[in-house]
């Protein structure tokens, strides 16, 4: 298991860093995304509305885990900080949370539809399918509620009319796995336009996760 980080220059440049990247791969729309960081002293979170071209260092918000005020003078945090919090309480394991409506995401969460095992990388988030979170308005406690539920035992999920939520035991695996995501429902897209999806049997799903354990990359 990683440690977290400490709160420094270097960590809050490479959240901003992990921003631009999300940007570049296109799987950003405008200000939407978000990003998170679990440090020694809580979580390091995006700033509200904030361009990523326009972010510094010290714009970045240090939030408490336990609901202890926040250090004065700071800016708001992204509104979805309740969910980076309760994912980052509910999984001592993850070390980052990253958020976005990426557009082929967001189209399967627009019909509620989960991914199915349609290609192997479905096991690189924990299991035989992506969920989706339930409905609920963002920035809510009953969004942060549904998210926390559909990631159990996952690292991935879609959320219903709204985006995808990913985690990872390091920054970088998280935005790895935003950007695996969107390709992976991009290819599910694409196959539901030309045909039927053969979706592949447990024991098939079973192998591709312990393969990738056996690589040593952690699929929840
Ligand atoms: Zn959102």
């Amino acid at each position: 298991m990683q440690s977290p980080v400490f709160d420094s220059i270097e960590t809050r440049q490479a959240i901003i860093d992990a921003c631009r990247a999300m940007q570049a791969a296109g799987v950003n729309q405008g200000v939407s995304g978000n990003i998170s960081v679990r440090t020694k002293d809580g979580m390091l979170i995006t700033p509200s509305g904030l361009d990523y071209e326009k972010m510094r260092p010290e714009m970045l918000v240090l939030m408490p885990l336990d609901g202890s005020p926040m250090g004065k003078g700071q800016l708001k945090p992204s509104s979805e900080w309740q969910f980076h919090r309760d994912i980052l309480l509910a999984k001592p394991d993850a070390m980052a949370v990253v958020h976005a409506h990426p557009v082929y995401c967001t189209a399967l969460a627009m019909n509620n539809q989960p991914i199915p095992a349609c290609h192997y990388m479905v096991a690189a988030f924990g299991g035989d399918d992506v969920p989706v979170a339930d409905y609920a308005l963002f920035g809510t406690q009953d969004l942060s509620d549904a998210v926390v539920r559909a990631l159990d035992h996952r690292s991935a999920c879609l959320m219903a009319n709204h985006g995808a939520v990913v985690t990872g035991d390091t920054l970088e695996r998280a935005l790895w796995r935003m950007i695996e995501l969107e390709t992976l429902a991009k290819g599910y897209v694409t196959a539901l336009s030309i045909g039927t999806p053969k979706i592949l049997n447990a024991k098939q799903m079973n192998e591709a996760k312990k393969a990738f354990s056996d690589y040593g990359l952690k699929t929840r």
